[in-house]
């Protein structure tokens, strides 16, 4: 008897195991046709410099509409493409679709006097940048858009950054090229402050759960981030800007850029576009 309520078990494992295993592969065949068919778009949201207001650049974010779905969120399929080697080829497309969209914007309207020109950053999987073609990849997508490489921003985790010496191989490569690195969610994984100066960075981005945080220690920690990242040369983004509070205190905190939705929403490109043609206001200069 014992067995054979085992053996059920055992069944009903393997049931829901395999039920599992095929909506996996059916996502990531769907991922791919999404690829193929356009279904993906890019949304930017405008970074802005803290202290002047003016726009800095853009983040470019993911978006897929799937048909008889409609839209679902990076969260629910990214780490399902990271999984298997469809992540090169979303990164590729991105890599692709945003230099070539600020190239074209640039050719449209130059940059007023004074104001910033605008840098563009595509978030890359730890997966992909270990992997020797990123190199390639992201040369290509500068030949290909004409983007000068001091405008393209890479965005990766800390945790690609502490514990894989040939992605940090690729990353000292890439700056040679030119290119910026930012470290995205910065201060959720293990990296001390101080390993910061050995870091092949230039920018580093506060998770917005310590931008969020009414805690005291929180914002003790925000402030610390921000002056050692000073100390290094690095630029610091806070990420995740909901409330004018949070917008002050990181003021104070001579925070150089913030992102979020009290700034503004990832946007739909023809309103970037229009964003990037309105006046600014003047620099701090
Ligand atoms: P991330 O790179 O940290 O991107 C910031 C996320 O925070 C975006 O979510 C953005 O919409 C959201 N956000 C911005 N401001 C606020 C705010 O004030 N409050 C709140 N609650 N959220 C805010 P999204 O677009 O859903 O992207 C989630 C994550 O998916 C990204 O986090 C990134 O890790 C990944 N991802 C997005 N696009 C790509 C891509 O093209 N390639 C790769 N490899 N990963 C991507
Ligand atoms: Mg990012
Ligand atoms: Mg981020």
């Amino acid at each position: 008897r014992a067995k054979a309520a085992g053996r059920g078990r055992a069944e009903i494992f393997d049931e829901t195991l395999r039920r599992q295993l095929n909506q996996r592969a059916a996502l990531e065949v769907a991922i791919a046709t999404g690829l193929a068919n356009g279904e993906m778009q890019v949304a930017y949201q405008p970074v802005m410099e803290v202290a002047t207001d003016r726009l800095m650049g853009y983040e470019a974010l993911i978006r897929w509409t799937r048909p008889g779905v409609g839209p679902v969120a990076p969260d629910q399929w990214i780490p399902v493409a990271e999984g298997s080697r469809l992540i090169g080829e979303v990164d590729r497309w991105m890599l692709h679709e945003a230099t070539r969209q600020l190239a074209q914007w640039r050719a449209e309207s130059p940059a007023a006097p004074g104001a910033p020109d605008p840098t563009i950053a595509v978030n890359i999987s730890g997966r992909h940048l270990a992997d020797p073609r990123v190199i390639s990849d992201v040369a290509d997508a500068l030949e290909a858009s004409g983007l000068p490489a001091h405008l393209l921003v890479l965005e990766v985790t800390e945790t690609v950054l502490v514990d894989d010496p040939l992605a940090n191989d690729h990353l000292t490569e890439l700056r040679a090229m030119g290119v910026s690195i930012a470290i995205d969610y910065f201060g959720t994984g293990y990296t001390s402050i101080g390993q910061l100066r050995n870091m092949p960075v230039d920018t580093l981005k506060i998770d917005r759960s310590f931008v969020a945080s009414t805690e005291p220690a929180h914002r003790e920690l925000v402030a610390l981030m921000i002056r050692a990242a000073h100390t290094f040369g690095l630029t610091v983004v806070a990420e995740g800007v909901e409330e004018p509070d949070q917008l002050a205190q990181l003021k104070a905190q001579e925070c150089d850029q913030a992102q979020g939705y009290l700034l503004y929403r990832p946007m739909p490109a023809t309103e970037a576009g229009a964003l990037l043609r309105s006046p600014q206001p003047a620099g701090s200069l």
